[in-house]
């Protein structure tokens, strides 16, 4: 049953603070709350990066967290210090975090819904090398937000939950002509390409043609590799699957290493 918080309905504001191996931050705000998903870079930048956006990191009302990688948490302690920010992870995510320091901390067990304020966030477990990796769907009156990076394999379980989300942040991480060309080692390459790895454009788009629906207004590609992909080699794998269909006509937005995606809006 859909999550039908009390009051009004407002704006949805979705952007991708950083996106890729060097570093990942998803910024959601819907209705009255505003969350943080990973803290993949200094505290510094996350809060200079929120300042492009208008957002003070201080007004965050908390961070959730995918996996323990650094690319992931390389600015998580700091930023939940710096702003009294609550960390919200599963708890064997937390056991092999790097020692945080004085954080508030709360633990959802993998596949449970955690609600706060007027928003439920529900997390759902993915095949990924970390502990216990999980995806997100974010869920307000505004709708439905969905996030699955870092995942070698798009599961059953993975398509069930990202079902009719107004707006999907999906992993995009490499080209497989150019990963199997390309300069890694071929343990990397293997790793990558394992269930316990990375999607593809391919399977990015494989996982996308499963969600499409008239309510889908906005697509994130997400974690492009620098070595193994390009913008345009990603955006166009996708195209293929828009291109062949006529539910929905979702503005596709292009993660970036180094600085802040645009903003989805409404
Ligand atoms: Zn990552
Ligand atoms: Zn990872």
């Amino acid at each position: 049953m859909a999550f039908q918080p009390e009051g009004e309905g407002s704006e949805v504001r979705v952007c991708q603070l950083a996106s890729g191996s060097k570093g990942n931050a998803l910024y959601i705000e819907s209705g009255q709350t505003r969350i943080l998903i990973d803290a993949g870079l200094s505290a510094r930048r996350l809060s200079a990066h929120l300042q492009d956006i208008g957002i003070e990191a201080a007004s965050l009302d908390a961070v959730f967290l995918t996996h323990e990688h650094v690319d992931h948490t390389s600015g998580l302690g700091p930023l939940c210090r710096r702003y009294a920010l609550p960390l919200y992870c599963t708890q064997q995510t937390f056991s092999v975090l790097e020692k945080l320091g004085p954080v508030k901390t709360r633990f959802f067990e993998s596949g449970e819904s955690v609600v706060l304020k007027d928003l439920r966030v529900q997390s759902f477990p993915v095949t990924h090398d970390a502990v216990e990796p999980v995806g997100f769907v974010i869920e307000g009156c505004e709708g439905r937000v969905g996030l699955a990076t870092d995942l070698g394999v798009a599961t059953r379980l993975v398509q069930d939950r990202l079902q009719q989300c107004r707006v999907l942040v999906l992993e995009t991480n490499h080209d497989e002509e150019m990963l199997r060309e390309g300069p890694y080692p071929w343990p990397l390459k293997q790793r990558i390409r394992s269930r316990h790895g990375h999607l593809s454009n391919r399977e990015g788009s494989e996982l996308l043609a499963q969600l499409l629906w008239p309510g889908l207004e906005a697509l994130f590609l997400a974690h492009l590799s620098e070595t193994n992909n390009t913008p345009q080699a990603a955006q166009s794998c996708v195209a293929h699957v828009l291109t062949r269909q006529n539910q929905c006509c979702p503005q596709v937005i292009m993660g970036r290493p180094d600085r802040v995606s645009q903003c989805f809006e409404c």
